[in-house]
């Protein structure tokens, strides 16, 4: 063991910040060596939008880190296939049911194409699949049950269906702060809630109606209420109390306080579930929310056919702290992209340097990967924990440990910088017509007549190349020639 062994500082303890507490937080497992965690998953009516893929960018980040401290992690998303109304307080239609009726299609038809292209957005974002991904629509029975064991202390029957009296717990709304348990600012729609805040366990089907998706109940037959499958199935796949559970800050007001709720009726006790609770803040455009509504809708596939590699996004959510707003801009965008190109030019320059050497300095290696998991333990310090892989890659010394270091680090960055290559990264944009082959033969020509200093020729090429939307880049520090943009 080399000398340097003596200065590597002690492993960093994970800490977290707690919601509930509003607090830095060390992580203590439940189970020792293991790490449990719930994230609250997209509702399949449409499309999700970059801002929803922020939430398991974040959501992946903390089970890398997890893995990376050596726990065992059991990662749940759930796919949200019914009970999520318009408004998350409580009022308004279905969403599942509001598009089927639009669309004049099946909701199972429109939950499998949206559970398939969100799927597709955890790929390429290089998201790590979770151990379950727990549909709602396959834990009704477990629903209902977990329904009829609270019902009686803690429910009470409308004409719309069975609620929750949410002052029959302890704290009600601790989560979010809120003053009194009238749920400030909360709509009340339902005639006869004791409480605003009460909310719908089950929704009865209305008298002459019929609803795509029903299941008899006790309390007629109907549709479960969305809070109620996120305490199912996390109880389920997960057990109470599990380590954490994690969402968008949205999540903090109603849907997290509703699932407390029912978990402390559940579990007859003051626990709340999980032991902590976690929230990402909102990605947001210049103009305010990001909505899947007005204006150009930011789904990743728009990002990818402007050009943009998506794990170009995914290092512009770990640019910024999970906590913090974060502002979506195409400068910003194309701004990760070039840092990204930089990370993967760093890497295969390294990588060649590497070639052959064995790993030299395994001090010098221990001391850098604990500094980086430093900053990720300081409640995911994404940002800084980025600079320490860019120092290692921007070092002189050492090729084959700090290869091997940048590698380890971006396990948990999750970058894919071990095969991610140039070539990747230069994403044809859809609106563009000119193929790759006819730009480099114009560039080759181009090369020619400047050899032969025929600037004429060489100008009219590069005013030929520009009109079909190719920028050349003569003299590009990283090298990359010319680049098609059309925005
Ligand atoms: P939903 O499909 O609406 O249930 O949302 C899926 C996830 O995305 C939830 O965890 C939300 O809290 C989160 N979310 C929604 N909008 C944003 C946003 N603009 N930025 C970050 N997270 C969001
Ligand atoms: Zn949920």
């Amino acid at each position: 063991m080399g000398a340097g062994m003596t200065d590597a500082p002690a492993p960093t303890p994970l800490k977290l910040f707690n919601s509930l507490t509003r607090q830095l937080e060390e992580f203590q497992p439940v189970h020792p060596g293991e790490a449990r965690v719930y994230s609250c998953g997209p509702t399949v009516y449409n499309y999700p939008h970059i801002g929803n893929m922020r939430a398991y960018v974040f959501a992946d980040t903390l089970g890398r880190t997890l893995s990376f401290k050596g726990y065992k992690l059991t990662h749940v998303i759930n796919i949200t296939d019914v009970g999520h109304l318009t408004d998350d307080a409580d009022a308004g239609e279905d969403k599942m049911e509001k598009m089927a009726a639009e669309k004049a299609q099946s909701i199972w038809d429109i939950a499998r194409h949206y559970t398939e292209a969100y799927w597709a957005d955890i790929k390429a974002l290089n998201i790590r699949q979770p151990a379950h991904w727990s549909i709602a629509t396959d834990y009704v029975p477990q629903m209902i049950e977990f329904a009829k064991a609270i019902a009686d202390k803690h429910c009470y029957e409308l004409d719309g269906g069975l609620y929750f009296d949410t002052s029959t717990v302890t704290d009600y709304g601790a989560l979010a702060r809120a003053k009194t348990d009238e749920g400030e600012g909360r709509i009340e729609e339902v005639e006869g809630k004791r409480h605003a805040a009460d909310f719908a366990i089950w929704r009865k089907t209305p008298a002459g109606e019929t609803r795509q998706m029903e299941w008899d109940s006790p309390w007629g037959r109907g549709a479960p209420g969305w809070h109620l499958e996120c305490s199912v199935m996390s109880e389920a796949l997960l057990g109470f109390p599990f380590d954490i559970h994690t969402g968008g800050i949205d999540h903090r007001e109603i849907h997290h306080p509703n699932e407390i709720a029912q978990n402390q009726a559940h579990s007859c006790s003051d626990a709340s579930g999980a032991r902590i609770w976690m929230h990402n803040n909102f990605l947001i455009e210049r103009s305010g929310k990001m909505s899947k509504s007005a204006g150009e809708f930011l789904r990743l596939q728009l990002l990818i056919d402007k050009g943009y590699h998506p794990l170009a996004y995914r290092l512009m959510c770990l640019q910024a702290h999970y906590r913090s707003e974060l502002e979506f801009s195409w400068e910003g965008l194309g701004a990760a992209l070039t840092r990204l190109k930089r990370m993967v030019m760093g890497v295969e320059k390294l990588r060649a340097q590497a070639l052959g050497v064995l790993p030299e300095q395994e001090d010098v290696h221990s001391v850098v990967v604990e500094q980086f998991a430093g900053s990720l333990c300081n409640d995911l310090n994404t940002a800084r924990a980025i600079g320490h892989l860019e120092a290692s890659l921007n070092a002189t010394e050492f090729p084959a440990t700090r290869y091997a270091t940048v590698i380890e680090m971006d396990s948990v960055l999750g970058l894919n910088l071990a095969t991610l290559t140039r070539a990747d990264l230069r994403i044809r944009p859809k609106a563009a017509t000119i193929t790759e082959a006819e730009i480099e033969a114009a560039l080759a020509r181009r090369k020619e007549a400047r050899a032969a200093k025929d600037f004429a020729t060489s100008d009219k090429l590069r005013d030929e190349l520009t009109a079909a939307g190719v920028e050349v880049m003569d003299g590009d520090p990283l090298g990359w020639d010319w680049r098609l943009d059309t925005n």
